[in-house]
């Protein structure tokens, strides 16, 4: 079976629900995660930020808003009049809950009921549809299996059991359809797997049900070899390794949620991205596969807090690393890039929860430095270090003033920190360098 993971844009529009539809209906079964339609989960995220500050005039604005576009949404994918009536009904109580948490005090379950509200609808809603259209699909709630553990990782065996049970229970349907992004906590709370979850519900549900191959779909032709959003002429990647998809997506790909490949990769269970809108585009292939030598692919993340820590004492000295780095994990706060030099060790977390703590703690056996407002830019592919291209990469770096560089870590993989302010800069000159033709190359340098 395979599972089909459809983003916000996907199912933000009638006309793109009705290319979902189309997508799904092909008679095999299959289950498929939705997202909230988009711009829903970042307006569920601002009343809840409305209600956290009391400001109860603008979240009541605001709720009323998304209430009407929802009212819209039905008027245009419905027809049938009782499917019409229990879409409102639904709509209307998610609605009205929501107005009755304004006034009341603010915790992370009131967001988590709150952001969850989006892929609510949007099954719903989808599922009427669907049922207009007469197809034959279940609706199987993501609460009653969706599970994470004490450490927010999802628990693989209660998931498993209850996803068997379920789809047993609901064997004669075609399309089993569910909700991406929500879960329950231990507590038995809602909660949810962070902004972009719904790629890993998915791969979630994928290593789950064993599935043939988990497919995302979403609103770009697959995997590109830079970021879209601030480069011109980036190309969309065939083939990439599990490996390579999880660096870049940890890196700030905003395709793939950063632990998407996780739970699929030790079953070798492909993961395909492709485009709704143009489902004839080939997309990418994620499986164990290499292709190809040299850099693949770039992707940055911004956010970053770079850590001086200098002392005299670090000379020839054992033991100052570990030291180090006990402080970090005191804190649970990880480490992305390091560098040493004999008397300094400069390092970079994107968690900034402990960073006081953390800079308080370092400060009694070294100085300290942090610097903010930094991103970094990750070049992938396979053996990348060794490429004969690799090298000239720092000629086209040259007018940017890279604060740290991780080389070597592995073959497939080189990490820039800079300045956030320079980040399109490079990523564009990278671009121009590393992807565009000899002859462009030649007049861009
Ligand atoms: P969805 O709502 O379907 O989950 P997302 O917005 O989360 O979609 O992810 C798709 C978007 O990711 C693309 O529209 C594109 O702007 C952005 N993106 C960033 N980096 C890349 C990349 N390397 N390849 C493709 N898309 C990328
Ligand atoms: N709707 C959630 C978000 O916007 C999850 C997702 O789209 O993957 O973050
Ligand atoms: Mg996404």
């Amino acid at each position: 079976m395979l599972v089909l993971k459809f983003g916000g844009t996907s199912v933000g529009s009638v006309e793109n629900m009705t290319h979902v539809k189309n997508i799904i209906n092909d008679g095999t079964k299959k289950v498929v995660v939705l997202s909230a339609m988009s711009g829903t989960t970042n307006a569920l995220v601002e009343i809840s930020e409305q209600i956290r500050l009391n400001e109860k005039e603008s979240a009541l604005i605001l709720i009323q808003q998304l209430a009407s576009s929802y009212q819209i949404t039905i008027e245009q994918l419905l027809n049938d009049s009782v499917l019409i009536k229990e879409s409102q009904e639904y709509v209307n109580n998610v609605f009205t809950n929501l107005i009755e948490l304004v006034g009341s005090e603010h915790t992370t379950l009131i967001y988590n009921q709150i952001v969850a509200q989006g892929e609510l609808l949007s099954t719903f809603l989808f599922s009427r549809f669907l049922k207009q259209e007469g197809i034959n699909a279940a609706l199987l709630p993501a609460l009653d299996f969706m599970r994470i553990d004490n450490n927010d990782e999802p628990d693989s065996f209660y998931i498993k059991q209850n996803l068997d049970r379920i789809l047993n229970e609901n064997s004669e349907a075609d399309i089993y359809i569910t909700q991406g992004f929500i879960c329950l906590d231990v507590q038995g709370n809602v909660s949810n797997l962070q902004r972009g979850g719904s790629d890993y519900t998915a791969s979630i549900v994928g290593a789950a049900i064993e599935a043939d191959e988990v497919q995302i779909w979403t609103d770009i032709d697959g995997f590109h070899n830079n970021d879209p959003r601030f480069v011109e002429n980036t190309t969309a990647i065939s083939n990439i390794s599990f490996d390579e998809a999880a660096e870049l997506a940890y890196f700030g790909a905003k395709i793939l949620h950063p632990q998407t490949v996780i739970p699929v990769k030790d079953l070798n269970i492909p993961v395909r991205l492709k485009n709704t809108m143009s489902p004839d585009s080939y997309g990418t292939l994620i499986t164990h596969h290499v292709h190809g030598e040299g850099i693949k692919a770039i992707a940055a993340k911004d956010g970053i807090y770079a850590i001086k820590i200098k002392s005299a004492r670090m000379l020839q000295a054992h033991g100052f690393l570990k030291k180090v780095f006990e402080i970090f994990e005191k804190y649970e706060t990880s480490i992305d890039m390091i560098t040493t030099s004999e008397i300094a060790v400069s390092l970079t977390i994107d968690n900034p929860l402990h960073l006081d703590a953390i800079v308080e703690e370092l400060e009694k056996i070294a100085s300290v430095d942090v610097d903010q407002g930094m991103s970094i830019v990750c070049l992938v592919g396979n053996n990348i270090i060794y490429h004969e291209d690799t090298p000239h990469l720092f000629q086209v770096l040259q007018d940017v003033p890279v604060r740290m560089i991780s080389y070597g870590g592995s073959n497939n993989n080189i990490s820039l920190l800079i300045n956030t302010d320079q980040k399109l800069n490079t990523l564009q000159k990278l671009q121009g360098y590393v992807f565009e033709s000899q002859q462009e190359k030649a007049v861009a340098y």
